[in-house]
């Protein structure tokens, strides 16, 4: 990237008044996209901090994606956000991949540095990221982590990555069983974190994984619609005070799984806006060099 492009100075007006010739485009490629907040979140943090770029969306499929990823490259854009059902689709078409990336076998943020392309995955940082703002080490804790989804998976992966001691990964047996196996075959050879799976039905061993855990992490969908009034774990006894519960959702803002929580006395419970905006930010950074002023965002967005 030329330095010298990367920012307008003086100009405050709307968004669209900053497009000039020079304008760097990133790109969100997924389907069906158009209920996104991601535009929305980083044109207003360019538009803050003055930076020449725009972010667009594009409906993309798996059919569309090798031209969409093609055009990366022909139009000299500075990368893309990618969603379903691009994720792990995308990967064939790249040049590189971070070791979290790999890791996870799925991407949804490509950088564009003079044609090469890589693919990254954010999630994962902006989970870590959003316990740091709260205070919260998680660096040598034990986690119990219900799912092994899109965000369960760079969640744990990133987790082992960064220095948790140990993960028990639940999930039930649907066809995201595979992928639990999967990520704890790859937690366990290539990170220093120990790395188990577990029967979600199994109540009694799902409630001793979380007593003993220091973060309890959702990230399952159940709390979100259709499943907005259900919670995995209905019984706040088996929480303690000193963990962290974390949920993924973030509609609502509140959860039953959070309200369980809160009623236990347990001293953290966040839901998922923290990791959906340092997700963001995590992507910004790699675009931009910059970080997403996201005490701004937060407050504009959510
Ligand atoms: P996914 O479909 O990829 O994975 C869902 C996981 O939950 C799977 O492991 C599946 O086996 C399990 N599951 C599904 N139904 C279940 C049930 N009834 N009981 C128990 N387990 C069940 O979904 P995803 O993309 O990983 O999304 C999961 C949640 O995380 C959603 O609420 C989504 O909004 C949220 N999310 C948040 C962020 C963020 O930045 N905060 C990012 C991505 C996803």
């Amino acid at each position: 990237m030329e330095e010298k492009k990367n920012k307008i100075t003086g100009v405050n007006g709307p968004i669209n008044g900053w497009l000039d010739g020079h304008t760097y485009l990133i790109g969100l490629m997924a389907y069906p996209i158009r209920h996104s907040m991601s535009p929305t979140m980083h044109n207003n943090a360019f538009a803050k901090l003055g930076l020449n770029f725009t972010y667009l969306c594009f409906e993309i499929d798996n059919k569309k994606l090798p031209k969409a990823v093609e055009a990366i490259r022909t139009l000299d854009m500075r990368g893309s956000n990618v969603s379903m059902p691009n994720k792990k689709e995308v990967i064939k078409y790249l040049d590189k991949l971070s070791p979290a990336s790999e890791m996870c076998d799925a991407v949804n943020t490509i950088v564009n540095d003079n044609g090469v392309l890589t693919g990254y995955t954010t999630d994962g940082i902006g989970f870590m990221k959003s316990l740091e703002d709260e205070g919260i080490d998680i660096r040598g804790k034990k986690m119990c982590l219900a799912g092994a989804g899109g965000a369960a998976t760079p969640i744990a992966v990133q987790a082992a990555l960064d220095g948790v001691s140990e993960i028990e990964i639940f999930n039930i047996h649907d066809d995201k069983w595979a992928q639990a196996e999967k990520n704890v075959k790859t937690i366990n050879e290539k990170t220093n974190c120990k790395a188990s799976l577990h029967d979600l039905e199994d109540k009694d061993d799902f409630k001793r994984a979380i007593s003993e855990c220091d973060i309890y992490c959702d990230a399952t969908g159940v709390g979100m619609k259709p499943l907005e009034d259900m919670t995995l774990v209905e019984d706040p006894s088996w929480f303690h005070k000193d963990m962290t519960v974390f949920d993924t959702v973030y509609a609502p803002r509140t959860t039953k799984l959070m309200k369980v929580a809160q009623k236990a006395g347990v001293k953290h419970v966040l839901n998922g806006i923290g990791m959906m905006i340092e997700q963001g930010a995590a992507a910004f950074k790699l675009w931009t060099g910059e970080d997403m002023p996201t005490d701004y965002i937060r407050q504009v967005i959510f």
